[in-house]
Formats: structure tokens, sequence, C-alpha cells
């Protein structure tokens, strides 16, 4: 059985780290989605929160789970008893943290491959950092991520200047 898992920070999760998933879970028996708890960067969302977004983006995918994670990626790999990471690769720019990182995790892991894979062309620019930055300013985030972490963020950004949560378009409240 190959088994995969996809890690990140997913602060959001976007439609881009959704295609890869997507994908992902069309090529391996199983895919885990890992949250990882403390990247090295400012989060907005708590990892329960980024969890909870990702499963519910993901709910279509039967043999996708999602998991919360901390410690070494490739420990985690092991735990879950997948033989491979799976990565996205937008621009040139993430193939040198990519590559970096795989290399890392293949001294650690010998035994663990990591598959990146490319972006497709409409998300090649789209990272959870633009999104945020969108929201926080009050822009449209709909065409960049799944409808209930557009209202996640539009109630994150809700008490902002910006925005106020009287121009929340109803029918992203109702879900
Ligand atoms: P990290 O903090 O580990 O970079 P991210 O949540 O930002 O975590 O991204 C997780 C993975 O998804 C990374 O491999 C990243 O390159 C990839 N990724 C992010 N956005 C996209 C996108 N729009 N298209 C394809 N891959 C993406």
């Amino acid at each position: 059985m190959k088994i995969a898992i996809y890690p990140g920070s997913f602060d959001p999760i976007t439609n881009g780290h959704v295609d890869v998933a997507t994908r992902a879970a069309g090529i391996f028996d199983e895919v885990v989605l890992a949250v990882y708890d403390a990247p090295p960067k400012r989060l907005l969302f708590s990892t329960e929160e980024r969890v909870q977004m990702a499963r519910q983006a993901l709910q279509h995918l039967p043999n996708m789970r999602v998991e919360s994670y901390t410690g070494l990626t490739v420990e985690f790999a092991r735990l879950m008893g997948a033989q491979f990471i799976v990565r996205g690769l937008r621009v040139i720019s993430d193939f040198e943290l990519e590559h970096q990182m795989a290399l890392t995790n293949r001294e650690l892991a010998p035994d663990i491959e990591t598959i990146c894979l490319m972006t497709r062309r409409e998300y090649a620019f789209l990272s959870a950092s633009i999104v945020k930055e969108i929201a926080k300013l009050g822009g449209p985030v709909e065409n960049f991520v799944p409808v209930h972490v557009a209202k996640a963020l539009r109630l994150r950004f809700g008490s902002s200047e910006q925005q106020t949560e009287t121009v929340i378009p109803t029918q992203l409240l109702r879900d």
C-alpha cells in the first residue's frame, strides 16, 4: 500500500493546496494531509482551525485524512506508515527551499521519497500569505479558497477598519 503525507502550514488551505492534495489522492492509496502545528512563521489560524478547514475542504476524497503533527516531518511520515512526502512547486523560488528540504529529509530518512507536484497554471501565484493579505484589506478571496475558508477569513478580519461584518455575503454565512 502506497501511503503519502502532504505536510505544510495550511494557514489556511487554498485552492492550490486542494489541487495538489486531490492529485496526490489520485496517485497514492492513502494520503494524510499533515498540518504542522508550529511552522517558523506567524500564523493566523490555530492548529485546530487549520485542521478543521482542511478536513472540510477535502471531505470529498475518501482516501484522504487530515491530521496535525509536531516534530520532524519524517518522523510523522513513519508514524503514518508513509513512504512518500508530497510537496507542491509553484515558481522557481519554491524549488530552492523544496530541494533543500528534500535532501535534508533524505539524510534523515533515506527510505522516504519526496515527490513534488507542479502547480496548475491558475494557482502558480496563489499562496496562503497573499490570500490573507487580500482578506485583511477587505478584498474578495472566493476565487482562491473554498467557500468556508473565505467565510473564516472574513470573520477573522471582520473587526478591522477595512472589513466589517455587514459586508459579508449572506450565502457565505449559511454553511
Ligand atoms: P509550508 O509552510 O510548509 O510552505 P504551505 O502551507 O505554505 O506550507 O504549503 C504546503 C505545500 O503546498 C508546499 O509544498 C507549497 O509549495 C505547496 N503549495 C502552496 N501553495 C500552492 C499552490 N498554489 N500550488 C501548488 N502548491 C502549493
